[in-house]
């Protein structure tokens, strides 16, 4: 034969584990902002506008001519700045007449003009 157990027992037990659970509560709060840090990392490389007129590049540039509207590749010529020539000069004051041909092998000295090929206008320099 079974014992019944009576409904009134399980209510008078119940209460006493009512404050252990609050302090698991608060310990689940601290840890939640962690993993949450590492969210905002791919979110800022879809906004790339790309014009149909490309930019002028170091090279020949496919843009679109401001003279003959035309979408064209444009011609370059390379030619030595300015500043290059002061450079050379203050080089060679510095350290002697062999620091002269530095500033004429660096990229940076060097400006790339662009015309267009068709009409020869004048498009930039870079
Ligand atoms: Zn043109």
């Amino acid at each position: 034969m079974a014992a019944t157990i009576t409904p009134t027992q399980y209510g008078m037990e119940a209460p006493p584990p009512y404050q252990p659970p609050d302090k698991q509560m608060l310990q689940t709060t601290y840890t939640q902002p962690q993993p949450m840090v590492m969210q905002p990392v791919m979110t800022s490389t879809n906004t790339v506008v790309v014009q149909s007129a490309g930019r002028l590049g170091k090279g020949p540039s496919n843009i679109l001519c401001n003279s003959c509207h035309q979408n064209v590749v444009t011609r370059t010529t390379r030619s030595l700045k300015g500043e290059a020539w002061l450079l050379a000069l203050v080089l060679c004051c510095l350290g002697g007449i062999l620091c002269v041909w530095i500033p004429f092998v660096m990229d940076s000295m060097y400006e790339t003009t662009h015309h267009c090929p068709s009409c020869n206008a004048f498009q930039g320099t870079t």
